[in-house]
């Protein structure tokens, strides 16, 4: 009897059992890149900030508007796809609820056009004005981008990731931590990145009057006490991110992020110094342009010269992704 029991045991494990360990453990390790995607059904409010309405349009449709909006269509098809699956996932995201701003100006929509706010978009008449003779042809490539990454997106863990992206590193992408007032993201960690210095918006300065330089600061700082008689001695750094930023400056008697300080004088970056110009102004010299976590577009470019897929731009700039369809 017992005997029987055992082996009705062990059948019971070989033929149920043991099947369900497996595939479970397949599904969970395979990246389910499968043609079924959904994502044609979806349809979505956008509301359009350049005429103050929302309109539904098809997702896959609004993201072409994405794309050409948020990356130079000049750029490499491997770069524009990498793009495509950012903002679609960025979409989604916020479809499903995840990653909303605390501010709120469109009810009804899940996005909007302002890229201040959400992701830009245009429309094809917007796109057909801007680029002119080129018109066909990128439209033609921000079709073919949006079209071969259709329905594709970006997970951590399984979970939708925010794929935020900024235009050039300046050669190091940043910790969102350091950028914005939040844990530490696992994917959005700073990385080399290649490249960026072959951008236009690579390098840049302002040159600021020192009175204007003193009465914004004194604006934001009523308080603030400045002793020395040249402001640049006045002037310290105090510490940088990992990602070669300057996290913290101290400017007379006060202290402040190195994000307060971009703000304040409109930098492109947090990555600057602060040198003078003449007697009577300073110059602000920065490298790269945006916030620099995630993705750098002009890297995506580069590592698409490269020869690399918008898979493999995609997993650099964001660590430990997977990209799957949605479901
Ligand atoms: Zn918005």
């Amino acid at each position: 009897m017992k005997k029987i029991a055992v082996y009705i045991l062990v059948m019971v494990f070989a033929i149920i059992v043991l099947p369900m360990i497996i595939v479970k453990g397949c599904n969970f390790s395979r990246e389910v890149l499968v043609p079924e995607d959904k994502s044609d059904n979806i349809r979505i409010n956008v509301f359009v900030s350049q005429e103050n309405q929302t309109v539904e349009m098809e997702l896959e449709e609004y993201i072409k508007g994405v794309v050409a909006a948020e990356m130079p269509a000049e750029f490499e098809l491997e770069a524009l796809k990498a793009q495509a699956v950012a903002a679609r996932t960025y979409t989604y995201s916020r479809m499903n609820g995840l990653f909303l701003p605390s501010d709120n100006p469109h009810e009804g929509a899940v996005v909007c056009t302002d890229h201040t706010h959400c992701q830009a978009w245009r429309s094809i008449e917007d796109a057909k004005a801007e680029w002119g003779k080129k018109w066909a042809e990128y439209w033609n490539k921000v079709e073919e981008a949006v079209n071969a990454t259709h329905g594709i997106v970006i997970t951590y863990n399984n979970e939708l990731i925010n794929p935020v992206f900024h235009s050039n590193s300046g050669g190091r992408t940043e910790n969102a931590e350091e950028v914005w007032a939040c844990d530490p993201y696992p994917y959005l960690v700073s990385v080399e990145s290649m490249g960026d210095e072959q951008g236009e918006n690579y390098f840049n300065y302002i040159i600021i009057e020192e009175q204007e330089f003193i009465s914004k600061l004194r604006e934001k700082f009523p308080g603030i006490v400045l002793s020395a008689s040249d402001i640049l001695n006045d002037v310290s750094i105090e510490s940088y991110s990992e990602g070669g930023r300057v996290k913290t400056i101290r400017i007379g008697s006060e202290t402040m992020k190195g994000t307060e300080f971009r703000n304040l004088f409109s930098l492109k970056s947090t990555n600057f110094q602060i040198s003078r110009e003449s007697s009577t102004s300073l110059r602000i010299t920065t490298i790269g342009y945006g916030h620099g976590v995630g993705m750098s577009q002009w890297g995506a470019n580069y590592m698409a010269k490269q020869g690399e897929s918008y898979e493999k731009i995609l997993k650099y700039y964001y660590r430990g992704v997977e990209l799957r369809v949605i479901q």
